[in-house]
Parts: C-alpha cells; sequence; structure tokens
C-alpha cells in the first residue's frame, strides 16, 4: 500500500514561506506528477515526503499513518535520483545491493532481489560493469533498481531524466511508466516538462509559487484549467 496524505503543510526557510499551506491525498497505486516552473517548490515538497526535509507545520500520512516527524528511513519511500548518483567505483550489482548491504539483508536475499530488479528494468548482463561503462538510460535504470530492491511503498523520483538528450527522454518516460504498470506502485514524479506531466501522469499536481494550482488528469487540466496559470502552462488554447 501507498496512500500519500498531506494536511496543511507548510515549509519555511527562516522568514521565506516556500510552501505556504499544501493539502492533497494521493491514492495508492497513482502515478502523480508535480509540475511546475522552477523554483516553485517541487523539490522541496518532494522532500518532505520522504522526509529528508521537516515540516514547519502540518501533516503527512502514509497508509494512513503519521509520518510527519518519521526519520526518512522509517517512511518506506524510495527516492530516485539522477543517475550521476552512482556509486563510479562499484559495479551495477554493488550499486544495485547498495540499500539492501546497508540494511544488513542477508546474501541469498541480496542476490535474490538484485536479480530480479535487474530482470524487471533489462539490467541483467550488466550487473559486472562499472557505471561509466554504461549508456546514460542504463544508468538511469541502476538508479531506479537501487530503489526497486527496497520494495518502497512510494517511488520518488525528482527531474531524473533532466540529464538525458531529447530522445533518450521520451524512451525512459515509456520505461518508466511501463515500470509503473509492472509494480503498481504509488509514484510521485517531479519535472518542471508539462509533456512529460501530460504523457505520464494518472493525475498531475501544477504547482506555483509554493501553492496547488490545480490537481487533475491530464485531461481535466487541458479541457478544465483551473485558471489562466494551469492554461498558460499546460498549453490549452483556452
Ligand atoms: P523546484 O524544485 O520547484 O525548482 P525548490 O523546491 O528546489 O524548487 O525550491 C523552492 C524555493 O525554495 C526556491 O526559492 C529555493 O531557493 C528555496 N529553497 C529550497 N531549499 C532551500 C533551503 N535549504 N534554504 C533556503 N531556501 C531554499
Ligand atoms: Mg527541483
Amino acid at each position: 500500500m501507498g496512500s500519500i496524505q498531506l494536511s496543511h503543510v507548510n515549509k519555511s526557510f527562516g522568514e521565506v514561506q516556500v510552501i505556504p499551506d499544501i493539502s492533497l491525498e494521493i491514492n495508492d497505486g497513482e502515478f502523480v506528477v508535480f509540475v511546475g516552473p522552477s523554483g516553485c517548490g517541487k523539490s522541496t515538497l518532494l522532500r518532505l515526503i520522504a522526509g529528508l526535509e521537516d515540516t514547519t507545520s502540518g501533516t503527512i500520512l502514509l497508509d494512513g499513518q503519521d509520518m510527519t516527524k518519521a526519520p526518512p528511513a522509517r517512511r518506506g519511500l524510495a527516492m530516485v535520483f539522477q543517475s550521476y548518483a552512482l556509486y563510479p567505483h562499484m559495479t551495477v550489482r554493488d550499486n544495485i545491493a547498495f540499500p539492501l548491504k546497508m540494511a544488513k539483508a542477508s546474501k541469498e536475499v541480496i542476490d535474490q532481489k538484485v536479480e530480479y530488479a535487474a530482470r524487471t528494468l533489462n539490467l541483467s548482463s550488466y550487473l559486472d560493469r562499472r557505471p561509466r561503462a554504461l549508456s546514460g538510460g542504463q544508468r538511469q535504470r541502476v538508479a531506479i533498481g537501487r530503489a526497486i530492491v527496497r520494495e518502497p511503498k512510494a517511488f520518488l523520483f525528482d527531474e531524473p531524466l533532466s540529464n538525458l538528450d531529447a530522445a533518450l527522454r521520451v524512451n525512459m518516460r515509456l520505461e518508466i511508466t511501463e515500470l509503473h504498470q509492472q509494480l503498481k506502485t504509488t509514484m510521485i514524479y517531479v519535472t518542471h516538462d508539462q509533456v512529460e506531466a501530460m504523457t505520464m501522469a494518472d493525475r498531475i499536481v501544477v504547482l506555483n509559487a509554493g501553492n496547488v494550482e490545480q490537481f487533475g488528469s491530464p485531461l481535466d487540466l487541458y479541457n478544465k484549467p483551473a485558471n489562466r496559470f494551469v492554461a498558460g502552462f499546460i498549453g490549452s488554447p483556452k
């Protein structure tokens, strides 16, 4: 299960309110995209959910349980960073196994979960390579593999494709969407790219200056934008 409920979440850095007051509910198994211009608070909101930042006020429930003050490790969520967050000196196998080794899993469990992640991501024949001997897309898949082995309640992606060239981005979008269909695990995907949002999401959260302008399906946003900001951002003719 992986439902996420934010209630009146506020995040301030000193005097600056980056997120004034956000409430939203993400259902188990949904693919939700946070989209908005640079600096609008997408990463901050994701980091609050992950527990990498503390809320200033408000509550965060995961599967109905209050996790507002829980450290990241207790939340059961996995952040997927850009592919450059891989360890260059480790093989693909060891990169993917890393969270399991940190959690002191047995060798059998590690082997079984790494094999499963590698099969799911078409990386089985690359397990003994180092990241520098992989393509950009393969590196990104290793970063995702490191999340899969943890069997998280939800995957949290922060602009994972922004390092890749345009053609590869299109491919990786499809791969991530397929992964979601296969795993059926909740995913939150942060991007500033409207096309990515419109093509990948079950529902989109449109953020602007730390506020939710609209939360709806791509079709809703396109046909019934809540305001000029959403219409302009999504590119609807209205
Ligand atoms: P986005 O991911 O949408 O580009 P961020 O969440 O990174 O936006 O940042 C939102 C705002 O919060 C920005 O104005 C940024 O400068 C500010 N901010 C983010 N992290 C910090 C921090 N640790 N201290 C002070 N300000 C921050
Ligand atoms: Mg960001």
